[in-house]
């Protein structure tokens, strides 16, 4: 498999590479199979369902991007088919002499135009809220194709011009026509996967908050995938109205539309590219089963429903996923599994060729501090988690920040990375004022952080968790393909540094947490930052590895790079850390260095304990015994 796997599909070798196969073999079949059949079945009936299956392969295919990708579910996507039989019902009902097809491109553009707007509302909201606006946005634009009569017809609908063409081949336009639309759909799903922009929606389906912190643009990647997810949708609702010759609002703005859409993108699923494709055409004739020998009308939306419910409880990840993961299991049985990758010993600094950089510094120049913190303030309710709380990191530091459990130093690191917004305060970054700045802003300004509990991007391989971090914002770099050239060359440098190399092409999910912290400091690194908030890096993990991660802040720092450290070890940060901060009820309660800080009287009281001093002052001898003694 090249490189350039999207996220979804990266086989874990062999088998999983030649399930694709299989899969794209299918596909091809399939597809010959589709364009043929006008030509040797003339059955309008079948012809109807194969239309209409079509049409939802489209939206179904379309919404994979926003709901698959990015993970924001969407109940939306029928308005757009809607939207575009409108567009072309009412152009055509007004130019009857023109050719109807030049009106369905324009449905798309129509669709997408509407996403726009749409989605810089939308688009704010997360999860529910999301979706309950997507469902009033296809009520709004019902009320509207009711209402504006002069436009739209009202009730009664549109009737468009009759197709033009011989009696002798019927539907053939039609069906061709959208056989085209979603050849093009699914090109864009397929490219949208393999580009920097895919990469940064699962990125935000995984963990939202997370990755704005590692520099991706979440409204301008969220809004293109939003119009992504539409416009083909209009074209083919346009081709749709005009397969129907009427149109009106109960039929093309029907919420059934949109559920039937979400159904087969399940069925399929949601984030597979052929997914959708399977999931329309098992849907839909189902739903045409139901309609001719069930009833129809409300047994529909009972058998949706329940369809629904089984999808959730047995086959969350849809048909195609769980086909393939059968295979792959029926392939893998007996073998011995996954070969004990293990964590390298490391590489140095100056095979760190492509990404990062030492700090120049002319000598003598005054510098201002690498990060200053000035009466930051937040409040949980009544708690003041971080209470005015000022300090200093001077450039070139290992800075570091302790304090007691619960004493606001986490929140402290999110009010500075914006992962939560601060009520009041301020927060400059190398001399540059950042508090008003968004997160990933903040990170192209220079500004990277790990986190206490590790969020890696969970489906993701280690390596796209690496390629995944956005050191700069530029529209062509979202069109990349996601993991190659030099980008994948400083990720593969990274991972290389962190002893992590060897588990490049697994889940992240399935690392250990001693790795997951390894990966995430690569993460990033990626981003080449100036300021780099380590929470807790020595937290939970074994010995060697707390090792190896004060000899890589050491060399980074040698490196140019400014460290602020939140730990609880106290050799590792009073080895490692001048000066030190320390937190007390979100404010910084003393400041200086390690000896200082350790018989300062107040903070021995209020923190240490008594016996601390002695105890840790044990602690960092029996560690340098230890160190000479295995060397
Ligand atoms: P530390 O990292 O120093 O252990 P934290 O910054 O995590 O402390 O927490 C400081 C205080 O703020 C704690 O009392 C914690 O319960 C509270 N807190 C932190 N995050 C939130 C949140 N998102 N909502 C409500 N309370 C929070
Ligand atoms: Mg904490």
């Amino acid at each position: 498999m090249s490189a350039a796997t999207s996220p979804e599909e990266a086989p874990t070798g062999r088998a999983g590479a030649s399930t694709l196969w299989v899969g794209r073999g299918i596909a091809a079949v399939a597809a010959v199979l589709l364009l043929l059949y006008p030509v040797i079945n003339d059955n309008r009936y079948y012809q109807n369902i194969i239309i209409l299956s079509l049409v939802f392969a489209v939206a179904a295919s379309g919404l994979s991007i926003i709901t698959g990708l990015a993970g924001y579910v969407s109940l939306g996507q029928g308005a757009f088919i809607g939207l575009g039989g409108y567009t072309v019902g009412i152009l055509a009902t007004h130019h009857p002499d023109t050719s109807v097809w030049l009106w369905v491109p324009l449905a798309g553009v129509v669709a997408a135009l509407v996403a726009l707007v749409l989605g810089f509302v939308a688009l704010r909201a997360r999860g529910p809220s999301f979706v309950i606006i997507t469902v009033a946005f296809l009520f709004l634009v019902q009320v509207i194709a009711i209402n504006w009569r002069s436009l739209t017809g009202g009730t009664e609908g549109l009737t468009l011009p009759l197709p033009t063409w011989s009696a002798d081949i019927m539907n053939w336009p039609f069906y061709y026509a959208l056989t085209a639309i979603l050849a093009l759909q699914l090109l864009l799903a397929w490219w949208v996967r393999r580009i920097k922009l895919g990469t940064g929606l699962v990125a935000i389906r995984e963990d939202e908050t997370k990755a704005a912190t590692v520099g991706i643009n979440l409204p301008v990647e969220k809004m293109i995938a939003f119009v992504a997810s539409s416009v083909f949708v209009g074209m083919a609702g346009g081709v749709y109205g005009y397969y129907l010759t009427f149109i009106d609002p109960r039929g093309m703005l029907n919420i059934l539309l949109s559920v039937q859409t979400m159904l087969a993108l399940l069925v399929g699923g949601k984030a597979t590219l052929w997914g959708p494709v399977l999931g329309a055409f098992l849907v839909e004739p189902l739903n045409e089963y139901a309609n001719n020998n069930l009833g129809g009308g409300n047994t529909r939306l009972v058998l949706f429903g329940g369809l629904l419910i089984l999808i959730v409880l047995f086959l969350p990840q849809g048909v195609l996923p769980a086909i393939e993961s059968l295979l792959s299991w029926l392939r893998t049985r007996g073998s011995a599994g996954l070969v004990g990758a293990r964590i390298g010993t490391g590489g140095s600094l100056a095979s760190l060729t492509e990404r990062l950089h030492p700090v120049e510094r002319e000598p003598g120049a005054a510098v201002p501090p690498m990060l200053e913190v000035k009466d930051l303030r937040k409040s949980f309710g009544g708690l003041k988690a971080v209470d005015g709380a000022s300090l200093v990191v001077p450039e070139g530091s290992i800075t570091g920040l302790i304090g007691p459990n619960g004493s606001g130093k986490t929140t402290l690191f999110n009010l500075v990375d914006d992962t939560i917004h601060a009520d009041g305060g301020e927060i400059w970054l190398a001399g540059e004022r950042i508090d008003g700045l968004s997160p990933w802003t903040r990170a192209h300004r220079g500004l990277g952080r790990t986190f206490q509990i590790t969020r890696l991007f969970r489906e993701m391989t280690v390596l796209e968790n690496v390629v995944a971090a956005q050191h700069s914002f530029s529209w062509s770099q979202l069109g990349r393909i996601a993991v190659s050239g030099a980008e994948a060359k400083a990720a593969e440098e990274l991972l290389e540094y962190v002893g992590m190399r060897a588990f490049r092409d697994q889940k992240a999910r399935a690392l250990s947490y001693g790795q997951q912290k390894l990966v995430e400091l690569a993460q990033v690194l990626m981003l080449d930052p100036k300021l780099i908030l380590l929470d807790e890096p020595a937290g939970g993990i074994n010995p060697v590895l707390v090792e190896r991660m004060s000899e890589m802040i050491r060399e980074l720092n040698s490196y140019g790079k400014t460290f602020l450290i939140v730990e609880h070890n106290m050799p590792f940060v009073l080895g490692l850390c001048d000066p030190v901060h320390v937190l007390g009820r979100g404010r910084t309660m003393a400041s200086g260095t390690p000896d200082q800080i350790q018989n300062d009287p107040a903070v021995v009281d209020a923190y240490l304990g008594d016996d601390f001093v002695l105890e840790a002052t044990e602690q960092v001898e029996r560690a340098e015994q230890e160190r000479a003694g295995s060397t």
